[in-house]
């Protein structure tokens, strides 16, 4: 199962205690897919969903909001092989009071109706999520989205999502606006509003060992090149030190220099410390810098 769809499955499983979020979520379902059908003498209300835990959830929203609400669902079989529920308030009155329990909520953005309680926001989310929504795998990349055609619907998502601080970005995807989040920090954030807490465990998770590995690359690339800086330094005194044994010949150095000298080509790798160590008697790492100094000149 993916990541995305094991998220979806545990915010399939929460149901929201507050009336006020039950009615929330339950218009972010009748947003994304649901339809207030027939004429006056008959009026149903249906929400569609593929997924049979979502239908599981609305029908528990409704019953949550209308104790003995008149449902029915009904479960067809796509082409694709994919289930495609409806659930459907059956009775006149009941459909529209749910209908208007939806649209006379308080808003914090009357014209967009952006839900005004936050805890309200979230559970609009959340359902918004589960209607249209994806998030990638965040071992692969960092990646959440909500997908809608409708104008309206997706300036809702977009302005409830940058109204709990989680700085959305919008593009067109075909006929769809795409409103969607890059940053993982941010996906935590969003996965915490919406109350995804073992998908948040996961992905913090991965998020650490990211960082780990990081770090590690870090470390080793800078010791690489610390590495790199010492053993072409030694690669030059080599040479240096090769170009007067060719010329004058070492032996012809003060002793002292001779000995730095002969302990260089013997030990091209070791560091100036190393070389002070391997020195009799052994000098300090100034020391055998001076004197590397001068075989250098005399070259
Ligand atoms: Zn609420």
């Amino acid at each position: 199962m993916s990541f995305s769809e094991k998220t979806k499955n545990e915010l399939a499983r929460l149901i929201p205690e507050a009336r006020c979020c039950k009615i929330a979520e339950l218009s972010a379902f009748y947003d994304f897919n649901g339809f207030l059908l027939g004429n006056n003498n008959y009026q149903y209300l249906d929400f569609y969903h593929s997924s049979p835990v979502v239908a599981r959830k609305i029908l528990l929203l409704l019953k949550g909001l209308v104790a003995d609400i008149k449902t029915q669902v009904l479960v067809k079989r796509t082409k694709a092989k994919n289930h495609m529920c409806t659930v459907r308030v059956l009775d006149l009155v009941e459909a529209q009071f749910v209908y208007s329990l939806m649209k006379k909520r308080k808003f914090l953005d009357e014209q967009k109706r952006v839900p005004f309680f936050k805890c309200c926001r979230r559970s609009y989310l959340r359902g918004a999520f589960l209607s249209q929504g994806s998030i990638a795998d965040p071992g692969k990349t960092y990646h959440f989205e909500i997908s809608i055609e409708n104008t309206e619907v997706a300036a809702r998502v977009f302005e409830t999502m940058n109204s709990l601080l989680l700085e959305p970005k919008i593009m067109m995807r075909k006929a769809n606006h795409v409103i969607y989040l890059k940053d993982g920090e941010k996906i935590v954030e969003v996965l915490n509003n919406m109350g995804a807490h073992n998908a948040l465990l996961k992905l913090e998770n991965v998020r650490v060992i990211k960082d780990m590995r990081n770090q590690v690359n870090r470390l080793v690339n800078c010791e690489t090149a610390n590495v790199d800086k010492t053993v072409k330094a030694a690669m030059k005194q080599v040479a240096e030190i090769q170009k007067i044994e060719d010329t004058i010949g070492i032996t012809k150095l003060p002793e002292k220099l001779q000995e730095i000298a002969r302990l260089r080509l013997a030990n091209p790798y070791a560091s100036l410390k190393e070389l002070g160590e391997l020195a009799d008697p052994p000098m300090s790492k100034s020391g055998v810098n001076y004197r590397m100094k001068q075989l250098l000149e005399i070259s």
